[in-house]
């Protein structure tokens, strides 16, 4: 007798595959359907409505849920979208033709950095898994979350790859570069060895994070699990040199997970490519955040960003080309180049790019086609989408054909049109596609001579019965002689007993009926087995078709994808020359110094989103006459921070290949780019707005080259006016004194424009507004010289405050100003090793103090010390009453 608690053969085959996948949740295919069991029943019913059921109802019931098996892509959307890792378990033999139990595997494990599922990604943007190893030489490093403190430069190994396209890199870096490039990056999933223990910098950005076995990123292992890969005796071919130990590491880490838990996607991956920070302009995640490069500060949405104008693209490759240009802008003067004269080609000749787009449109994402094609997760619709692509090649190619810049040369050079597959594919598949081979139709009628039998079969049953009934009628000469069908013998001839006799040999006689009897031929039966499998057969074979399609396109995958990535940079060219077109955009002069000059420049964002003309340009120039520290002084609402910004988005611009908003601009070269804009809030990352302000600025002093370009908008605000102005006082004299490179300080501290007279390259500009009506007006055009007020009051008055506090505020200033002693000592400043003494203001005694003093409390008695502090208590609330205190002479 078996034992009632020893699980079944089944479950055993479950617990297995169970354990093998780690903490995933484990669909299991059992027939039709997927089940999960126990804790992964319970939880994804509750999560995705499933009814939850029970297996082995007796006295040991098994939790279980289950749904079809054709359902499996949307049930995987949802689980990765909450987060989960999901392991898919198939039956890998054919249950119909296996005794006993089938044969079940673990086929992949999807996560969120993992997956290829359409339904899962944002087509215009990249989904990346990343892996970073610390440097395990030398002591060990650990997190100081408590303290605060973490090792800046420490250095780690960090690869990413998206697996959707193949695009594979590795290298090195610090650790205080690690926050900039998750953010830069925004991962999915992050993959760390067990035993690592450091602190990912907090960036706001959500990924999922995966711990491995140490093991997995052994330089040892990864270095021949890549060699081996790559068929290479040596990674040097890939720029990973001897000492490059972290960078083999990482990457060895992301090729161990995707061997365990996607397989099939491995072979898509054929390279790795070497990632140096210094490579791109360097560009920290507060700069990223404060220029909205690619979200909004407001509301995080890529609408209002830099990126959200500057996406012109028609492809989902081209805006994620466009993107990863943005995400590492050049610093090489030949490879900006490169680009610029592509879009100048393209701004030159908007017939050519017109065309050029046209074609674009009519191509798919074949780029994220691949990886599913070399997966054998092609659907119908792929390979149509495949076949869609290579057919508008031709026209696309001989358009490139006429292009006299290198980048559109080397376009027409790398786009392979595969004419022979493109054939294939139109003349095999149906213009039309369903999603799914199951839904079968796909094949067009003519290509595979077996097919179009079984589908005469399938659909033509009835016709050929009334060709077979009609030709024995005249054979055996039986007018009354029919073809039928019954679920017992299945078809059958049917001849009254008076022509029985005329039947000739063959004819199986199977019943007998009052007036007539009933005859099988093998020739029926022949047919019978043909129709009633036809279905099936044509199934099969069909299928059968479309996977010799699917390995004829893999064959072909080098080919397409070079086309993918000839059409996401043609694309993403031409979208900066549509931009750079249709906004008058000029190309810049790119120069190896540190020149900065603009002419008439636009911030890229409000110039296109403000009504048209009405933005105001604005020129910058750094040079000996114009100095390289520029501070910004004038009211709030002036435009101080767009000028700053837009400074510096049309040097990111310039260097990322694209043509800037200006009339005239020559750009030398930046190699970082610091923004600390306004006081974004990060309380919600625990740390007050001073603190993140300082530890930007901090990183700024630290890191900035002569060869950088550094924004700073109101800095030193977050603290007392006393603390902040000796901060951004010192800050200016770090960036000019030590660093020597070019600065644009926005700021409300009138103090410091003092400083043009001591500091040889700090010079003043401010904000023009004029003054009308009682009223001001704001210009927003920059001007030589300070500003001579703040006009706090005026915006506040526009902003909608009461009438009383404009009135009290207008008063207290007049006091204010009445009564502030001397400005900071510019004879001070000159020696900058003193401590700067600045006395802003001072607030007059206040009369109740002068009464202490004079109080003589010797001769005053209890009962007429009490008189005199309800006197005093009442005098001070008096002057302490909004209602009131206008009338007090003495408060300010
Ligand atoms: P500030 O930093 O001086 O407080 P902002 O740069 O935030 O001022 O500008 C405030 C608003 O003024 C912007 O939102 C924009 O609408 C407008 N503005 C700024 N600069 C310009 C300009 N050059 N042309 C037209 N409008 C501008």
């Amino acid at each position: 007798m078996s034992d009632p608690n020893k699980p079944s053969p089944m479950m055993q085959q479950y617990e297995q595959a169970k354990a093998a996948c780690g903490d995933a949740i484990l669909l299991f295919r059992m027939g039709d359907f997927y089940e999960l069991f126990r804790d992964d029943a319970r939880v994804v019913a509750e999560k995705l409505g499933l009814t939850l059921t029970s297996r082995d109802k007796g006295s040991n019931p098994i939790p279980m849920a289950g749904f079809p098996y054709h359902q499996l892509d949307g049930y995987l959307a949802k689980l990765i979208k909450l987060g989960f890792r999901v392991a898919v378990c198939e039956q890998v033999e054919d249950p119909a033709a296996t005794k006993g139990l089938v044969r079940r595997e673990l086929t992949r494990v999807v996560s969120p950095g993992t997956v290829t599922d359409h339904e899962l990604l944002d087509p215009r943007a990249a989904n990346y898994l990343m892996a970073i190893v610390e440097d395990g030489r030398g002591q060990k490093l650990r997190s100081n979350t408590e303290t605060g403190t973490i090792q800046p430069n420490r250095r780690f190994g960090v690869s990413w790859i998206d697996v959707s396209t193949g695009c594979f890199h590795a290298g090195e870096l610090l650790y205080r570069q690690l926050g900039d490039l998750i953010t830069r990056l925004a991962p999915a999933e992050i993959l760390l060895a067990d035993s690592c223990t450091f602190a990912i910098p907090e960036t706001g950005h959500e990924f999922a994070i995966t711990r491995q076995a140490d093991w997995a990123s052994t330089f040892k292992h990864a270095e021949d699990n890549l060699k081996r890969h790559m068929s290479v005796a040596s990674l040097e071919g890939f720029g990973f040199d001897e000492d490059l130990h972290l960078s083999v590491r990482a990457a060895g880490s992301i090729f161990n997970y995707l061997r365990e838990n996607q397989p099939s996607v491995l072979d898509f991956i054929d390279q790795l490519q070497r990632y140096t920070t210094g490579s791109a302009m360097e560009i920290d995640q507060a700069t990223w955040r404060s220029l909205e490069i690619t979200r909004t500060i407001r509301n995080g949405q890529r609408e209002g960003s830099l990126f959200g104008v500057l996406d012109r693209t028609v492809t989902s490759m081209g805006s994620r080309q466009l993107a990863e240009w943005l995400a590492a802008p050049l610093t090489c003067l030949n490879a900006i180049s490169y680009r610029h004269d592509g879009v100048g080609e393209l701004v030159e000749k908007p017939v050519l790019r017109k065309e050029i787009r046209g074609f674009l449109k009519a191509t798919y994402d074949i780029q994220r086609l691949l990886s599913r094609i070399s997966s054998g997760r092609a659907t119908p619709r792929d390979l149509s989408a495949v076949g869609t692509t290579l057919s508008a090649i031709p026209d696309l190619k001989a358009k490139l054909a006429t292009g006299t810049s290198q980048l559109v040369q080397d376009s027409f050079t790398a786009i392979d049109p595969c004419i022979d597959l493109c054939q294939r594919l139109a003349s095999t598949l149906e213009s039309e596609c369903p999603i799914h081979t199951r839904d079968g139709g796909f094949i067009r009628q003519g290509c595979n001579a077996a097919l179009d039998e079984f589908r005469d079969l399938a659909r033509g049953g009835k016709e050929w019965i009334a060709r077979y009934q009609q030709r024995i009628c005249e054979e055996l000469g039986i007018s009354t002689l029919k073809v039928g069908f019954n679920n017992v013998f299945g078809y059958y001839i049917e001849v009254t007993h008076q022509h029985r006799d005329k039947l000739p040999d063959g004819f199986i006689r199977k019943q007998t009926l009052k007036n007539a009897e009933r005859f099988i031929t093998p020739e029926l039966k022949e047919y019978e087995d043909k129709v009633l499998s036809a279905d099936q057969q044509a199934f099969d074979t069909e299928y059968q078709v479309f996977c010799e399609l699917r390995e004829a396109v893999s064959a072909r995958i080098q080919s397409l994808k070079c086309n993918a990535q000839a059409i996401a940079r043609l694309d993403a060219i031409a979208a900066l020359a549509e931009l750079a077109a249709t906004n008058r955009y000029c190309r810049p002069c790119m120069t190896d110094d540190a020149t900065l000059e603009i002419n008439d420049g636009r911030h890229p964002v409000l110039d296109i989103t403000q009504p048209l003309g009405t933005f105001v340009p604005n020129s910058t120039r750094f040079d000996d006459d114009h100095g390289t520290i520029h501070l910004i002084t004038g009211p709030n609402m002036a435009g101080k921070s767009t000028y700053i910004r837009q400074t510096a988005l049309i040097v990111l611009l310039a260097q990322i290949g694209s043509f800037v908003p200006a009339s005239s601009a020559t750009i030398g070269l930046t190699d970082r780019l610091f923004a600390r804009v306004g006081a974004s809030d990060e309380l919600s990352r625990g740390q007050s707005t001073f603190m993140v302000e300082m530890s930007e600025t901090a990183r700024i002093l630290n890191t900035a080259t002569p060869r950088s370009l550094v924004i700073l908008d109101e800095i030193g605000r977050g603290t007392s006016t006393y603390d902040g102005v000796s901060l951004a006082w010192a800050i200016v004299e770090y960036l000019h004194d030590r660093i020597g490179c070019r600065a644009l300080f926005a700021t409300h501290y009138h103090e410091l424009t003092q400083l043009e007279e001591t500091m040889s390259r700090v010079r003043n500009y401010n904000v023009l507004v004029r003054e009308w009506n009682d009223t001001i007006v704001f210009l927003h055009k920059i001007a030589a010289g300070a500003a001579d007020r703040s006009y706090g009051i005026h915006v506040a008055r526009i902003a909608g405050v009461p009438g009383w506090v404009n009135r009290r505020a207008e008063k207290i200033l007049q006091q204010l100003e009445g009564t502030r002693s001397s400005r900071p000592a510019v004879g001070l400043a000159a020696n900058r090793s003193n401590e700067i003494q600045l006395t802003l203001f001072n607030s007059p005694p206040h009369p109740l103090i002068e009464k202490i003093r004079r109080l003589d409390t010797n001769h005053v008695t209890p009962m007429s010390a009490l008189e005199i502090l309800q006197q005093w208590q009442s005098e001070l609330l008096e002057t302490e009453t909004p209602a009131t205190s206008h009338s007090s002479p003495n408060m300010p």
